[in-house]
């Protein structure tokens, strides 16, 4: 492939706010197309609507896609990574070419006071200004008037085009509005500067969300006014929450911050988007890092029904690439969320690293399932009634007061040595395991279900920890009895 026809795509976010699922999709999704051809990645944020301009968005985009390896592959040289490129930087580009189609017809300036039109009357705008004499318009400039500039639209016809993935879209030219091209503030609206900004870097595919489907017969009509090739198109899926409407906070966190925030990892998140409304095909596999999707990414794999947001499915991705994580790098990821638990208090971590490594679903999960290392439940006797394992508060305690003296004795304070004297006290006692473990575990924690087994607790608690809650457990059941 030569230089000449090498696909390039951008993404393009306004900086109105945080980076939602359905941005980093898209821009996941740009990237892909761009990789997948060996092509180019463009970053280009779209700031023309300084109202809506939401401050420290730009570095938000921009660290969220450094994190989750969206590198874009060219913008103006800062030394260093590339800078995206800014539009509000680049504002002198757009007028001459709105000049331009004025002075071929094709566009026109409007002098209806944009104070004294409804939001409607903008928009729908009537064409007043569509045919004015040159000595009007010539007036109008003269006495200093505002103005904005729009595109004449033509008023028979149809528009057509064919988009890779929602296939061939018509509207009729006569519901399209003269749409604004410079405000009256000097700026392009979006609508323009997207238009010009995509062919003046050689953009090949645009992808972004369906939302701009409805638009894209504008901008085609811009392409050819302005003699410029059209680009092909991908629009995305909808993302919808579990419930079928449009996927919100209400459902659960929605921006890659948040995400990352309650421990989800930027790669499980990824991997998760990516399949947000695209599937590898015949190839049933579900994980992949994101060089793995470079290769194996094709827009073939696009779905335009919408793709539907799963809490549990995201969890899923998770979980997998918690465990399979180097046991050291997962101490070093949790260390921050124990920490908040433990303070400074020592605990070795490498015990309940392995047994929490496998038991949850992101960090965030994590103080609630250790907190009680630090201060345990207050015992109830119902803890001690367990149907399966025919424990009651009686034989609890029972249990307790045989156990305590054969752990205070023991030598050394590992797996195998408990385990060991477990074994035994279970061959002599008659106890089933479950019924033992059963009594154990409330009276280490104050509940049925810790991370981990009894020995493993009896272990990150260590001896005189273990001890300590073991002999107030049996001293709370006898006073119950
Ligand atoms: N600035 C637009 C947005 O943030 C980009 C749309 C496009 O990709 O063309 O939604």
């Amino acid at each position: 492939m030569t230089e000449s026809n090498k696909v390039r795509t951008r993404f393009a976010p306004s900086p109105t706010g945080f980076m939602h699922i359905g941005n980093l999709r898209s821009a996941l999704y740009e990237y892909l197309v761009a990789k997948s051809h060996k092509g180019a990645f463009i970053l280009r944020i779209e700031d023309t609507d300084q109202d809506r301009i939401v401050e420290g968005s730009i570095e938000v985009i921009y660290r969220t896609l450094s994190t989750c390896g969206l590198i874009h592959d060219e913008g103006p040289d800062i030394g260093g990574p590339y800078a995206p490129y800014i539009q509000s930087e680049r504002l002198d580009r757009y007028l001459p070419y709105a000049t331009r189609l004025v002075e071929e017809g094709k566009a026109y300036y409007c002098f209806c006071n944009r104070a004294e039109q409804t939001e409607a009357e903008y928009n729908g705008y009537d064409r007043r200004c569509r045919d004015l004499p040159a000595e009007e318009v010539a007036a109008h400039m003269a006495a200093g008037d505002s103005f904005v500039i729009r595109q004449k639209m033509p008023l028979t016809g149809e528009t057509s085009f064919t988009d890779q993935v929602f296939g061939t879209i018509t509207v009729e030219n006569k519901e399209l509005e003269d749409q604004v091209l410079i405000k009256s503030d000097g700026f392009p609206t979006y609508n323009f500067a997207n238009v010009i900004d995509d062919h003046e870097m050689g953009i090949t595919h645009v992808v972004r969300g369906s939302e701009y489907l409805s638009s894209t017969p504008k901008y085609n009509l811009l392409y050819e006014a302005l003699g410029w090739e059209i680009p092909i198109y991908v629009h995305l899926p909808l993302i919808l929450g579990e419930d079928g409407s449009k996927l919100s906070k209400r459902h659960c966190a929605t921006s890659f911050a948040d995400l990352v925030e309650l421990g989800y990892l930027p790669e499980a998140i990824i991997n998760y988007i990516a399949f947000l409304g695209w599937s590898p095909g015949d190839d049933t596999r579900e994980l992949f890092t994101l060089q793995e999707l470079e290769n194996v990414f094709s827009t073939s794999g696009i779905n335009k029904s919408p793709a539907i947001f799963s809490l549990d499915k995201l969890n899923w991705f998770n979980e997998q690439y918690l465990r399979d994580m180097p046991g050291d790098d997962f101490i070093d990821l949790i260390r921050p969320w124990t920490d908040k638990v433990f303070g400074d208090r020592f605990y070795d971590l490498s015990v309940l690293a392995s047994v929490l490594q496998t038991r949850i679903h992101k960090l965030a999960d994590i103080p609630d399932l250790i907190d009680f290392m630090v201060e345990p439940d207050p015992l109830t006797l119902d803890l001690y009634v367990q149907k399966r394992s025919k424990l009651r508060p009686e034989s609890a305690l029972e249990i307790l007061e045989h156990l305590y003296p054969i752990l205070e004795e023991l030598r050394v304070w590992s797996h195998d040595s408990i385990k060991e004297e477990l074994d035994l006290y279970l061959e002599q006692s008659g106890h089933k395991l479950g019924r033992v473990m059963g009594a154990i575990r409330p009276s280490l924690s104050g509940r049925n279900v810790t991370p981990g087994g009894a020995i493993e607790m009896l272990l990150i608690l260590g001896r005189e920890e273990s001890l300590r809650r073991l002999g107030y457990a049996s001293e709370y059941l006898r006073q119950q009895s």
